[in-house]
């Protein structure tokens, strides 16, 4: 284990939804810049949802991914649905690690799109319980280790989706409208004790939740075996920049910036990472 040096050394960053996609990017890039991580996941398909979920072995790379950087991880198999055991999840991070100065509000699920009037009630139920209270239940577990005076940073992630209507996405749309309301209330609340709170709204993003075969064929039924490039094609219009998929990494390094010091006195905004999606609605 070498010092750590970086634009986070010595934090330590609480990470929801870490096994793959942005949440294992986000724990790889402030690993690089010198932050431990406690990295927490459900590692298992969510019922209702049509795409796969990450694995064990995924939050296995993750540990993998950090440790060769020659920083410290502690992984936990927790849902965010269940209250208790997200925040024994915590406290065995916080046991080896000590207490967060960082917090990662990312785990989500995507929905399938469906309008509105036909939309099932356990899909809508499963999309709020995850995508919102799941999101509550990691500020819920954190905040009473981070009121000692010494502050921190609360990084909630939404979705372009937060900041603008998305018709068949309803109950997406609406958790991650709820995110941003989370995120306002909890930066007055918190501001006191030094905590800083943000969201931000990634557009469209390479990772698993896009770039699976159900969302193609979905998006592309005129195609016999569609890929991420011809769902591109599609999607890619919502952006104002001609980048029609950003990559994680792009997400990263704004998350890196609202957990580093350097945004010292940014709370209360709502960030988008969209390639000016929200701005040209
Ligand atoms: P992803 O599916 O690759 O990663 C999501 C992770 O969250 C997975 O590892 C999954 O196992 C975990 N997770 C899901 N339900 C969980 C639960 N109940 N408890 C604990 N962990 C759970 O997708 P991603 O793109 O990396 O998504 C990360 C966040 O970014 C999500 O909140 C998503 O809504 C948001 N987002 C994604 C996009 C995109 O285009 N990919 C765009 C905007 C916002």
């Amino acid at each position: 284990m070498t010092h750590a040096v970086g634009r986070v050394a010595g934090k330590v960053a609480f990470i929801t939804g870490a096994a793959r996609g942005q949440g294992r990017e986000h724990a790889v890039r402030l690993a690089e810049e010198g932050a431990d991580i406690i990295a927490v996941d459900l590692c298992s398909d969510v019922e209702g949802v049509v795409y796969p979920g990450a694995t064990d072995d995924d939050l296995d790379e993750t540990a993998a991914l950090v440790e060769k950087l020659d920083r410290r991880i502690v992984t936990a198999k927790a849902d965010v649905r269940d209250l208790a055991g997200l925040r024994d999840a915590l406290q065995r991070g916080i046991d080896q690690l000590g207490r967060p100065d960082v917090v990662i509000a990312n785990a989500g699920i995507s929905g399938s799109p469906a309008p509105s009037a036909l939309l099932e009630e356990t899909a809508w139920q499963t999309m709020l319980d995850i995508n919102l209270t799941g999101v509550w239940h990691t500020t819920k577990v954190a905040i009473p280790h981070m009121s000692d005076g010494r502050g921190g940073s609360i990084i909630l992630v939404s979705s372009m989706l937060g900041l603008r209507g998305g018709a068949y996405m309803v109950h997406y749309a609406s958790a991650k409208h709820g995110v941003v309301g989370l995120m306002h209330s909890l930066a007055n609340e918190l501001a006191p004790q030094l905590i800083r709170v943000n969201s931000i709204h990634p557009g469209n993003i390479r990772t698993p939740m896009i770039d699976n075969e159900q969302f193609h064929r979905t998006l592309r039924p005129d195609l016999p075996n569609p890929t991420m490039d011809d769902t591109a094609a599609v999607i890619g219009h919502f952006h104002l920049l001609p980048v029609p998929v950003i990559e994680a990494r792009a997400v990263s390094n704004a998350v890196l910036f609202l957990a580093s010091d350097e945004s010292q006195y940014i709370t209360g905004a709502a960030l988008p990472i969209d390639a000016g999606a929200v701005a040209r609605f």
